[in-house]
């Protein structure tokens, strides 16, 4: 019992965060979509760096199928603002659409497009 009491005093004695510390918010494979949040940030005032960024870095000694971009904020205070901006975009990107097959010849059609490319046909309603 003393042992455990011990213990969780010394649990709120623990360091505050008198340091900035940068928290990583998101990371994807898509470069494209990194570069779109970090100015999205950066418009917000949320100061933040994205690391990995080897398409633009160049530094070619990163295995490219391990290391995907990331984005860090700089500043602690600004994590919840950050995900939740990002938690935004994320959802109304339209490459997070799954994609969608054509009743009309079976083709399958991109979630961007909302026709058929190959018969013109319209996508079904969901559910439908
Ligand atoms: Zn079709």
């Amino acid at each position: 019992m003393a042992a455990r009491q011990l213990a969780s005093g010394t649990r709120s004695l623990a360091r505050r965060a008198t340091i900035r510390l940068m928290r990583k918010v998101y990371t994807s494979d898509n470069i494209a979509i990194i570069g779109h949040l970090r100015q999205v940030l950066e418009h917000h005032a949320i100061p933040c760096i994205v690391r990995n960024d080897f398409l633009f870095g160049g530094a070619g000694e990163l295995p490219v199928n391990e290391t995907w971009p990331e984005i860090w904020v700089v500043d602690d205070e600004d994590v919840d603002r950050a995900r939740a901006l990002i938690d935004a975009i994320v959802a109304t990107e339209p490459e997070s659409e799954p994609p969608w097959l054509c009743v009309s010849c079976g083709e399958k059609v991109e979630g961007q497009f909302t026709d058929c490319w190959r018969c013109g046909a319209s996508r079904p309603e969901p559910g439908g």
